[in-house]
Parts: structure tokens; C-alpha cells; sequence
């Protein structure tokens, strides 16, 4: 057995046109020299660093940056809110963190969140609803028993009584989620366990684009782990590009660009083809099917949404995902959603998109 799509988690690579896109959706700086690093981008300046066990990274102006002082303090800012958002809200691994807490509580008994955890929670529910149950946060339980949580499970195939037990814990109805002016209290009437992977990402990169906008910086690209949210223009003058990555680890080439003709854009993927294990020949990736307890199994690699913020854009993503090719496509098209999706095919990669998407292309 062999576990594989933990690069997402390494050192950072050396070329910025490689940096970052841990998943399926990256940024292109300079078409015409692929192999340029990001500080010899003219005008530019990249910011990256570690969250949320995946690698995050900020271009701005440099002009909009006046000095080493004002980076340091920017470099600063940025840390400490992606640390709150990682340790003190979302995280699974800090056991003292606003989700571990709720995911401690007994059924039956409420707590109060922040607005952050609440705003997640609310977009999670919607997409759980208009989604027929395909992204569900309280898929926990089976994240951990395959092996991609943050326990010290090994990936391997659990037992089908063991995953029986793990699927009974499912159900975001079992949430009540009331809002209460800006933060609200959740009470569980079963026992649930929340893993927002598939959304909080996306939530942190609209956070980072608000947090940068207040400071005055009307041209910004953020992206983290894949998910991307850019505003304004490169210093070339050019909207940000922004592509989709060819759904091959370790491979990092460009699939297809995504036009770009508006201030603001918000892109996120998720993708099967980086994070899986392989047992007795068959592949396991790490987004599940709720319905079947198991990880989804289909020919499709990756599903890439444009949305109006990146959090939107990563629940869905992981909603089509996991509802495959054609009820994906049904869906999208139903909801007037913009996903690209990529599927390999005895003759290669294919790529469908639905009809609001076709702008983009
Ligand atoms: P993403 O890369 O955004 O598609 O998120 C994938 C992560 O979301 C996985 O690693 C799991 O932690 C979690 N996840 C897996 N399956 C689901 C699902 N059906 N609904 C919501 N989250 C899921
Ligand atoms: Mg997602």
C-alpha cells in the first residue's frame, strides 16, 4: 500500500509558476517565461508562507508597499490572521480550537461561535442542501477511519461494520445552527463530527483579500493550498491570470487558463490526483461519498469552480466533485454554476464545463 499526495506539504518549490497550487488551480505571472522566479517579476511581490497544513502565497504591488518596514509589518498582519484562523477557529489538530470544541460537546447541549466558524457553518449548510448531501462537513468520522484525518490512522480499507458505525454518525441536519447578530450557537442532536477541509480554505482566502483590501491594496492575488481569490491587476497591467492545473502529482503544467476580464475573481478546485492511497491496485482518494461511506471512485480528476468568493467556490467544487461528471454538470447548470471539470479517458485528459463557465474559456 502506498500513501501518496502529501507534496502539498513540502518544502516549497523552487519557481513561482510551481509555487503553491497544492491542488488543481494555480496562477500564471509571466506566460512567456515560465521559469522566472516571482521576486524577478517587475513590480512584484510574492508573500508565501505555511497554513492550514498547506502552503499560502500573496502577490501584491511592490510599489503598493513602500518599504522593508511596511513588508515586515504586512508580513505580520498576515501571519497572525492565518494563524487565528488555522489554531483558534478551524483547525482539527489544535485540540483547543473553536471546532474541536464544538466536535467535543455532547449532543443536546449548545455553544456559542464566532462569526467566522458561523459564516462557514451557514455556507456549508446551503451547499449541503443544494447539493442533496454531497458535501457534508460531518464526513469526519469517515475522513479519519480511511486515514486522512488527523489521527494516526494509516490509510488503509477499514472494515465495512467499522464503516457502517462511521457512516451513522453522518447528517448536517443534525446541526442547529442559529444565528445570533454577528456570531450565533450550534447545538448537535447527535453526536457529530465537523471537518471543514472542503470550505475553510476558501473562507481564509476571502478573509486575506478582505484584510488586504482594507489595508488599501486594490491589486492583490491570494491563493491557498489551490484556492484563489485575485482583485484588480498584475503590475503588467494585465488582469491576474489564473489556469487550472493538468491533474497529474508532482507534474504542475498548466491544463487550461481561465479568462480573466473582471476586477475580481475567485477560483477554487478540488482535485482526487494528489491526495489518495492505493491498496491491491485500487486508487482511494480522499474526498468521500457520503452516501457510500467510501471515497468517491470515478474517472473524473478534478473539478474547478468560479464563484463570487472563494469559500462558495470550494464548497462547490468539492460538491461536484463528489455528485460526479453528469450529475455535477446537472447541477452546475441548474444553479447557474461556473465548473470546468476534467476527467481521464482512455484517450487522455477531457474537460466538460458547464454552461456558465463557457465566459471564462
Ligand atoms: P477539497 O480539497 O476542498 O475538495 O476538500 C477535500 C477535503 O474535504 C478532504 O480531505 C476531507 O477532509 C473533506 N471531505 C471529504 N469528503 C467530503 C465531503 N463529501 N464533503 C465535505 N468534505 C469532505
Ligand atoms: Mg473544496
Amino acid at each position: 500500500m502506498k500513501k501518496a499526495g502529501t507534496g502539498a506539504k513540502s518544502a516549497l518549490p523552487a519557481f513561482f509558476i510551481l509555487l503553491s497550487f497544492s491542488i488543481a488551480a494555480y496562477f500564471l505571472i509571466d506566460n512567456s517565461d515560465p521559469q522566472a522566479s516571482s521576486s524577478s517579476e517587475p513590480g512584484l511581490l510574492a508573500l508565501n508562507g505555511h497554513t492550514m497544513g498547506t502552503q499560502y502565497q500573496i502577490l501584491l504591488h511592490n510599489l503598493a508597499v513602500p518599504d522593508q518596514g511596511a513588508k515586515a509589518a504586512l508580513e505580520h498582519t498576515i501571519s497572525e490572521k492565518l494563524r487565528f484562523l488555522d489554531k483558534v477557529v478551524f483547525s482539527t489538530y489544535a485540540s483547543d480550537s473553536e471546532l474541536s470544541r464544538l466536535n467535543q460537546i455532547e449532543a443536546e447541549s449548545f455553544i456559542g461561535v464566532s462569526n467566522e466558524l458561523l459564516t462557514v457553518l451557514l455556507q456549508a449548510r446551503e451547499v449541503y442542501l443544494q447539493s442533496s448531501g454531497a458535501f457534508d462537513v460531518t464526513i469526519k468520522p469517515l475522513v479519519d477511519l480511511w486515514g486522512f484525518g488527523d489521527t494516526n490512522v494509516l490509510p488503509d480499507v477499514p472494515q465495512r461494520e467499522v464503516i457502517a458505525l462511521a457512516k451513522a454518525q453522518l447528517g448536517m441536519t443534525a446541526l442547529e445552527i442559529n444565528q445570533q447578530g454577528d456570531s450565533g450557537a450550534v447545538k448537535k442532536h447527535k453526536p457529530v463530527f465537523i471537518d471543514l477541509s472542503a470550505i475553510a480554505k476558501g473562507y481564509a482566502v476571502d478573509q486575506l483579500g478582505q484584510l488586504l483590501e482594507t489595508l488599501g491594496h486594490n491589486n492583490y492575488l491570494v491563493e491557498i493550498g489551490g484556492e484563489i481569490s485575485s482583485l484588480g491587476k498584475h503590475p503588467d497591467g494585465r488582469f491576474w491570470r489564473i489556469g487550472i492545473e493538468r491533474p497529474e502529482a508532482g507534474q504542475k503544467l498548466l491544463f487550461q487558463q481561465i479568462r480573466n476580464g473582471a476586477e475580481k475573481l475567485a477560483v477554487a478546485t478540488s482535485g482526487n490526483y494528489q491526495n489518495f492511497f492505493i491498496h491491491e491496485g485500487q486508487q482511494y482518494s480522499h474526498i468521500i461519498n457520503p452516501v457510500t461511506a467510501w471515497p468517491i471512485s470515478s474517472e473524473l480528476r478534478s473539478v474547478t469552480v468560479v464563484a463570487s468568493s472563494a469559500m462558495t467556490a470550494d464548497a462547490w467544487a468539492t460538491a461536484l466533485h463528489v455528485s460526479g461528471l453528469e450529475e455535477g454538470i446537472r447541477l452546475a447548470n441548474d444553479l447557474q454554476l461556473a465548473a470546468f471539470f476534467i476527467v481521464d479517458s482512455s484517450k487522455g485528459f477531457k474537460a466538460y464545463h458547464s454552461d456558465a463557465f463557457s465566459p471564462y474559456l
